[in-house]
């Protein structure tokens, strides 16, 4: 059912999804699309690339009383680690992220500058996740995938309920399009391999949720991304 897959930017779209509790929103100023995601159970969460939108973020946390267990990033471009720093302070959680995208990290203030965005708060890195790390998410797990190629240290996170699976994609797949390679770090070859090797080899019935724009499944791209194949 791939309804759900176009509302990514409403509130509530995605609640009910599964037995998982999904909402994904564009944030800041490059309308990142930032995900909280939790164990309906356990009522521990993740929240997935907060460039943005911290009162949105509190305001889901604080309706359904969640306990923000990680703040996870797809790269460490700046649309997708703005506002972690102020997640961080307002609601604890592991900050984590591939170690080949520290240098991202470590420029934060650089790429503040470059994108005229004002300077925030940094906080440190709790934990260097790599290819095949489970991250946990209360009864469930959040799977790693190493993607270089957007950036050296992309990666994809997998969540499955039994039901269905989503994948985070960050700038690695956008729905008929992929990330640029253009920027310091990136590969175009290496992009198309990750997406080839360590995407389109796993579940093709996986929503994936880009880290821009709509969302769209593993098969559809693999049919129709056009910029995989050339
Ligand atoms: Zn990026
Ligand atoms: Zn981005």
């Amino acid at each position: 059912m791939q309804s759900a897959a176009t509302g990514v930017a409403g509130r509530g779209v995605w609640q009910g999804l599964g037995v998982l509790l999904v909402e994904t929103f564009a944030a800041g100023p490059l309308q990142c699309n930032c995900t909280v995601l939790a164990c309906p159970d356990t009522k521990d969460a993740i929240v997935i690339d907060p460039g943005g939108e911290t009162e949105r973020i509190a305001e889901i946390v604080a309706h359904y009383h969640l306990t923000v267990r990680s703040i996870i990033h797809t790269h460490g471009h700046i649309d997708h680690i703005y506002c972690t720093h102020d997640v961080k302070r307002a609601h604890g959680g592991e900050i984590c992220l591939h170690r080949d995208d520290v240098f991202l990290y470590d420029g934060f203030h650089q790429q503040c500058a470059i994108f005229g965005l004002a300077r925030r708060g940094v906080s440190p890195i709790d934990r260097f996740v790599a290819h095949g790390d489970q991250i946990a998410l209360g009864k469930l797990a959040i799977e790693v995938i190493h993607t270089p190629g957007h950036t050296p240290g992309s990666i994809c996170f997998e969540v499955t309920d039994g039901a269905r699976t989503i994948l985070f994609a960050g700038d690695t797949l956008f729905r008929r399009s992929v990330g640029r390679t253009d920027l310091p770090g990136g590969d175009s070859g290496a992009l198309r391999r990750s997406i080839r090797e360590r995407l389109f080899t796993r579940n093709p019935g996986a929503l994936v949720v880009p880290g821009h724009g709509p969302s769209t499944t593993l098969a559809e791209e693999a049919r129709g991304n056009p910029y995989v194949h050339l």
